[in-house]
């Protein structure tokens, strides 16, 4: 297949009009753990970033984790100590394990180390200390004088009357720690000067009075958070933000990226970001996947079957508008598939710890399992040998072993799966006369050093031998050596086999 254009390279091209640099943003709310779903977000904006940079683009990737979003609920995987805690912002709750800084955090480090492994580098903000710090003082500032105007455009593009008490600001209450129970009741901007820019980063208040009965004064700084939809187009111009890519839920008409262009455009004189919009990933059979459904394979799952480049190249492959059923049983394919590759996406999914295999991933699945002792790596070696493959990067085959067999245990179909029978099997009571004839020819005509392609057609040739279709007689070897009716691809396997044990084997059930 030659090099089409990649959907990220047709990006940069689009892009490129905007300005000369771009920094992409990309981020997840870390109130569960992150999954495969998730990870397309981060994977897109890493293949814009990637391809910016290969067009000579000054280009910056940044992930901004929002730790400051509330717990919505306690969801199936929390204790019912959680319930305490729904409300408050995310990086002021305990974390689960009891190890990490807070609870938002113990769902990052894990995200953050599978990113690691996959190379994606980005410079990484976290809500919680972007408000502190007082970066977004100016913007809140400015959202809190213009409120009616905010109010206005929301309620004109998404068609939802906003309540009289809306604030575009959440106070987190001092009393009780939550950020969803709070009505702003007055500000005061402290210099009465127009909050863009002028600030200092200092000035500032805000009047609350909370649901748990409390009502007191804060500074703005490091008290609360705007509104999702303000805060969203005040990151923009506050980060530089010029590309983004999100989910199809915030791209409806009328949705928060409608909302978030014209705050941005009308409050806060920022042109909003190019937007790749990326459709859901599906898991066959159960639908897309979602953290609150509980439809989800964490990525440092999928890193254990699967090289971290295969697993970019799931994703980058795809355009974003289209989406993806991933079917963990089909890994086999999707990794033979990226060694086979030699295209754009590829190219873009390539990281710098990647090591070509030498053997084909579907060969080292059938090769551990005829491996009488495959934590024996001489064994292996030998089994790989007989197959055909003296040479090979060791290094690269032991990781890909290690996908391999946790592949079989936990997502390979029954089809995939086999054990060599020590004993000729019962079934072969029941192989055909066709069959056996076969069998026994097969053993006569095997020469010593015959390769797996060899073994292959001369099967076909037993089976004109033996006057039986070429299905039977794959048939009749599956069942001579596996006890089931199908089973690898026959020439591979059998010349995989101990010579002595393939011939002897072939005779005994050729004579049944
Ligand atoms: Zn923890
Ligand atoms: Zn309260």
């Amino acid at each position: 297949m030659g090099k089409s254009r990649h959907w990220a390279d047709v990006l940069c091209e689009n892009v490129t009009a905007i300005g000369r640099k771009h920094t992409i943003a990309t981020g997840i709310t870390p109130s569960g753990e992150i999954h495969i779903g998730n990870l397309r977000e981060v994977l897109t904006a890493d293949a814009a970033y990637r391809a910016l940079c290969d067009a000579g683009i000054d280009a910056e990737l940044i992930y901004i984790a929002d730790t400051l979003d509330p717990l919505r609920k306690v969801y199936p995987f929390l204790s019912d100590d959680y319930s305490e805690h729904v409300g408050k912002p995310l990086s002021a709750i305990p974390c689960p394990c009891g190890d990490c800084a807070n609870y938002a955090e113990h769902y990052l480090l894990p995200f953050f180390e599978s990113l690691a492994e996959l190379e994606i580098c980005p410079k990484v903000y976290r809500a919680h200390e972007l408000y502190e710090s007082g970066d977004f003082v100016p913007a809140t500032l400015t959202a809190l004088r213009k409120r009616d105007r905010i109010a206005a455009i929301i309620a004109a593009v998404s068609h939802r009357e906003l309540p009289t008490d809306w604030s575009p600001f959440n106070v987190i209450c001092e009393a009780c720690g939550r950020i969803t129970t709070t009505t702003v009741t007055g500000f005061d901007l402290a210099d009465g000067t127009d909050g863009v820019g002028r600030m200092s980063g200092t000035g500032g208040t805000v009047d609350y009075a909370c649901e748990c009965g409390y009502s007191g004064t804060v500074p703005v700084k490091g008290h609360g958070k705007l509104t999702w939809r303000v805060d969203w187009a005040a990151r923009w111009g506050i980060l530089g933000v010029t590309i983004e890519p999100f989910g199809k839920d915030h791209a409806t008409r009328g949705g928060s990226y409608d909302t978030g262009t014209r705050i941005s455009k009308e409050i806060y004189g920022y042109a909003p970001p190019y937007p790749i919009i990326y459709e859901w990933i599906h898991l066959k059979g159960k639908g897309a996947m979602s953290s609150s459904t509980g439809v989800t394979i964490t990525i440092a799952e999928m890193l254990r079957v699967m090289p971290p480049e295969v697993l970019r190249y799931l994703i980058i492959r795809t355009k974003p508008e289209k989406h993806i059923d991933f079917d963990p049983s089909r890994i086999i394919d999707l990794i033979d598939g990226f060694d086979r590759a030699n295209d754009r996406a590829r190219e873009l999914s390539v990281t710098k710890a990647f090591l070509p295999s030498d053997i084909p991933f579907t060969h080292l699945v059938t090769a551990i399992q005829v491996a009488s002792d495959p934590d024996d790596p001489d064994n292996l070696r030998e089994v790989l040998r007989r197959s055909g493959y003296d040479a090979y990067d060791e290094e690269s085959v032991t990781r890909r072993v290690a996908n391999a067999r946790n592949w079989l245990a936990s997502y390979a179909p029954d089809s995939a799966r086999f054990e060599v029978q020590e004993e000729l099997p019962d079934a072969a009571g029941s192989l055909s006369d066709g069959q056996k004839s076969g069998l026994l020819w097969l053993a006569s005509a095997i020469d010593a050093g015959m390769t797996g392609q060899e073994m292959h057609d001369l099967t076909y040739e037993a089976a004109g031998v033996a006057e039986i279709p070429a299905s039977t007689m794959f048939q009749a070897i599956y069942i001579a050596f596996l006890g089931k009716a199908s089973g690898p691809r026959a020439g591979y396997f059998m010349a995989s086999l101990d010579r002595d044990f393939l011939l002897s084997r072939l005779r005994a059930a050729g004579c049944e």
